[in-house]
Parts: structure tokens; sequence; C-alpha cells
């Protein structure tokens, strides 16, 4: 193992915290990261990389060349920030009231950063190219596969696709990751039913659209315990239900929003028409009518085997062989999918928890906040990961 990687990195720790807190305390929305892209592509270029923007948008690509020719190893980043009011009181709190970085997207980018400036230093001693992609809008717009369209896989072509998302659920200095399927598609679904508006004293001259949702959503949930098989985890899940004006009236409007996670691709194609045939006897079977949008978004994450042992062996070397867990699947869904649909790599997590520390709150909430020594850690694993890849092919 290179020890200058070590190194280097701890003595860069402090700037990689404070370029850590500067995104953090400026936070932009998915597809609006311009402040956050600027300043990127600004240190990318001051590193003299060769450096694209607006690839899918607000996405910011530096590459980096080797001594000699050679593979194609791609490094991502995401860079967006959440719509939550931050409730954490400290002095890099987020001055963009509103929203909020409760992902750890800027220590994504930190680390990225950090490890492009020392892979940089070092370009003489390895070959083949080093693609640092800065991806805009992972939360939810797909802004991996804006990325693809506009050809960030490309000229030049990329061989593997590794990314690290720091994880609070673990603790600091463990790397947690699965070969195969880790986390789930996200796809959604909309359906609006319709019954007929009444008196509510007098529900026979009506069709009750209330009626009609309430079963609608607990018989979808039998999709899951009686119709596929329970070695397949799968969730169906209803997040919001709006109808109905007044209580004495029968409602004849009900929308319903939910949303589909599974880890497999063939049962994942199935369900629009499982659901449909569901929402269809239903509301048939109580008089209603009904309209049901579905919408395939990210797929499921996999990664490739060879690329995760990869990233368990550099695992081993930099937190030790205890410290590196393999777990079950997940059912978050991110769109790094995209890439590894593309491209074999692997996806992993960074422990970056302390419960010591009060770093314990889950993603996605208003006191998020992780431990900043996990920077080093993923830093770490990054800039190992392309070093061993590009080594060994
Ligand atoms: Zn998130
Ligand atoms: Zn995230």
């Amino acid at each position: 193992m290179d020890d200058f990687i070590k190194d280097e990195i701890l003595s860069l720790k402090d700037e990689m915290i404070q370029i850590r807190r500067g995104f953090h305390q400026y936070p932009e929305l998915g597809m609006e990261e311009k402040r956050t892209s600027e300043n990127i592509a600004r240190r990318l270029g001051e590193l003299s990389l060769e450096v694209n923007t607006s690839i899918g948008r607000a996405g910011v690509v530096g590459l980096l060349k080797g001594k000699n020719p050679g593979k194609t190893v791609l490094l991502r980043a995401d860079m967006d920030a959440l719509p939550i009011h931050e409730k954490n009181n400290v002095p890099y709190r987020s001055r963009n009231e509103g929203i909020m970085h409760a992902c750890g997207h800027d220590g994504h980018m930190a680390i990225l950063l950090t490890v492009a400036k020392i892979l940089t230093a070092h370009h003489e001693d390895f070959s083949g190219r080093i693609k640092f992609v800065f991806q805009p809008g992972e939360e939810g717009l797909a802004g991996a596969r804006f990325m693809i369209e506009d050809g960030v896989l490309k000229d030049p072509q990329v061989d593997a696709v590794f990314a690290l998302h720091l994880m609070t659920r673990f603790p600091i200095g463990f790397v947690a990751l699965r070969a195969g399927p880790l986390m789930a598609c996200m796809d959604a679904f909309t359906i609006k039913i319709k019954g007929k508006g009444a008196h509510g004293a007098m529900p026979e001259e009506g069709a009750d659209a209330i009626l009609m949702s309430a079963q609608v959503i607990s018989t979808l949930q039998s999709l899951i315990s009686k119709e596929v098989s329970p070695m397949i985890p799968l969730v169906v899940h209803v997040g919001t239900i709006h109808g109905g004006n007044a209580f004495n009236i029968v409602a004849e409007h009900v929308e319903l929003k939910g949303t589909v996670r599974t880890h497999d691709e063939i049962l994942r194609k199935s369900m629009s028409e499982r659901i449909d045939r569901i929402v269809k006897g239903v509301t048939t079977a109580l008089r209603g009518t009904y309209k049901l949008d579905y919408q395939f978004g990210y797929p499921p994450v996999f990664n490739d085997a060879a690329m995760t042992g990869l990233v368990k062996d550099v695992g081993v070397q930099v937190v030790g062989a205890e410290q590196v867990i393999e777990i079950p699947p997940v059912m978050i869904s991110d769109d790094m999918a995209f890439f590894l649909r593309e491209v074999s790599g692997c996806y992993f997590f960074v422990g970056a928890g302390s419960a010591e520390k009060g770093f314990d709150q889950p993603h996605h909430n208003a006191r998020f906040d992780f431990d900043e020594d996990a920077l080093v850690v993923g830093a770490e694993m990054m800039a190992h990961v392309a070093l061993a890849y590009l080594k060994n092919h």
C-alpha cells in the first residue's frame, strides 16, 4: 500500500473539512447546483485537469491522465442537497434557508476533490485515466442518467465506476459493502380513484371513493404477503392520500401516491400489472373507476463481484479486516444504479456515525450531521480503489 496517500490525506484533512463545511453552508437543490458546480470546476481547473462543465446540466467532470495510456476509471460524487430546514446549531449551518445537505453529499464532494488533488500530484505514478465525476440531482432527479446521455461514459470510454456513500448508521472506521444487488429500484405510482358524490346519509346514491381507496391500500399489501415469494424483498408503500371534501359527503375522488422497491428486475417489471389488477378489481367491485400512472425510476444498484472484491481488499488495508462488513441488501435507492447498469463497478458505504460525538441522526433528518473523520477514510478508500483498479487492469 502506498503510504504517501494516508500521510497526504491527513495533511489535507483540515482543508477537506473546510471544503465540506463550505458546501454545507451553501446547499443547492438537485439540478440547480450552480454555485456548487462552479466551485468544483474552479478547484479542478486549479489542478490543471481537463474540466468539462454542464454535463447533465449541472454536472462537472475532471479528467486526469496518468503517465501512460491505460484503462479509465470513473469516481463519482453527488452534489445535491434536500428541501429541509436545518436544525443543527453549528458554525457551518446552512445559510440557504429551507435547503440542507442532510445526506452527506457535501462530504462526498470534499472527499473527491481531495482525492483529485492528491492523485494529480502523483499522476506520474500510475497509468490510465481517472474521471472525477460530480453529479447533480441524485435525490430523485436521475442526474446520473442525464450525465450518461451527455456522454460522461465516453471519450475516453469508462471501464469501471466507483462511488461511496457516507452512512451514519455504520460507525466511523467501518466500510460496508456487498456484491450483487445492494439497493432497490425506486419506482412510483399514482392511483386516481373515481366514485360518485352523494349525501353522506344516503350512501346508496353514491359510490364511495374513500372506501375504495381503503380497500386498495390494504389489498396492495397482499402482493407482499400472499403473491410474491417471501424470499424476495418487496416494498409497496402508499405515502399520500388525498380525497373528500366534507364529513357528510360521499367522496367522489381520491388520489394515492406510492412507491415500489425491489432488487429483482423480473419482479420489478411485473409490478405495474399486478397493481393495476388489484386496483381494477377493487374499484370495479365497489362501482368505481380508476386511472393508474406507473413510473419506472431508478433501477436497482447492482455491484459487480470482482469490483466489489477489489474494494473489499482495499478496505481491509485501509480500515482492517474486522471493520469491513458484508451487509444484506437495503431497500433505499440511488441513481448510481444508472452508471452500474452501463459499466461494472461498486458502490459502497463508509461509516460516518459516532454515538459519543452525537453523530447518530438518520440521513434526510433536519439534525443530520456526520463525523468528519469519515472524510479521511472515504478519501483513502477512493484514492486506493482508483489506483488498485488501474494497477490491476
Ligand atoms: Zn439522500
Ligand atoms: Zn445520498
